[in-house]
């Protein structure tokens, strides 16, 4: 794996830049990133800034990858152009060899742009369920695309406290749970970690964050790293 995400070989952005919207953005990897090494941009006020040409290297991929498509941004953020999802569905289109990922905090946008859509089985849409207010909130949206036949995942990352998923008809089709890294993250309990998974659906657990390494008895959670893609091609 070539990237921090662990769970992809690649990564691609086709725009930079977003605002916050709930508290797992608090530690934000994107805006962290863009402060410290952004040359020209390192303001993270909503500015988005468009590559679409970074889509072209999809055409250039001769093994078959896992592509995360957007971890510099949420590419279904209020201000995020139209015509960014439709150039990115038509290039994933023409690679159904490839895995894409969207992940988004905004789901409610998410369904609205991929109603209309035609289903893309290479393409698995997430929303990130940090702690329970945002998974009541975003799951209806996550079970209209799931009914729709979109494959949907949940990222429970950086997770902020215990998942009640008997409150929510939402059942995704794979599940990564991690903490938090970096300066003044935030701990993630083994029980939480726990919690958040699901019964019979494939798990990635990404980790425990920097702020809590488990030690003792009851914390050395054996969590799978389970890709639900490697065994299905639906
Ligand atoms: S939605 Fe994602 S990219 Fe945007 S600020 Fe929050 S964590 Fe960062």
């Amino acid at each position: 794996m070539s990237n921090p995400i662990g769970y992809c070989n690649e990564t691609l952005n086709p725009a930079r830049g977003c605002v916050c919207v709930s508290p797992g953005c608090q530690h934000c990897y994107a805006r962290t990133m863009t402060q410290r090494f952004g040359k020209e941009e390192k303001a993270w006020d909503g500015t988005i800034r468009l590559q679409l040409h970074t889509l072209n290297r999809i055409g250039h991929w001769r093994k078959r990858r896992v592509c995360f498509l957007g971890d510099m941004t949420d590419l279904f953020q209020k201000d995020m152009p139209p015509h960014v999802i439709i150039e990115t569905l038509a290039r994933v289109r023409t690679a159904p060899q490839h895995i894409f990922l969207f992940l988004t905090k905004r789901p409610e946008r998410m369904w609205q742009r991929l109603r209309e859509e035609p289903v893309l089985s290479n393409v698995w849409c997430g929303a990130t369920c940090e702690d329970q207010t945002r998974l009541v909130e975003r799951a209806p949206h996550m079970a209209a695309l799931a009914k729709s036949g979109w494959h949907t995942w949940a990222s429970c990352e950086p997770l902020l406290g215990i998942l009640d998923w008997s409150q929510v008809t939402w059942r995704p089709r794979w599940i990564v749970i991690g903490g938090e890294n970096g300066t003044g993250a935030r701990k993630m309990f083994p029980g939480w970690a726990q919690r958040a998974a699901i019964p019979g659906v494939p798990l990635w657990f990404k980790g425990w964050g920097s702020a809590f390494q488990p030690c003792g008895p009851g914390t050395m959670l054996q969590l799978p790293r389970e890709r639900p893609w490697l065994s299905t091609r639906t």
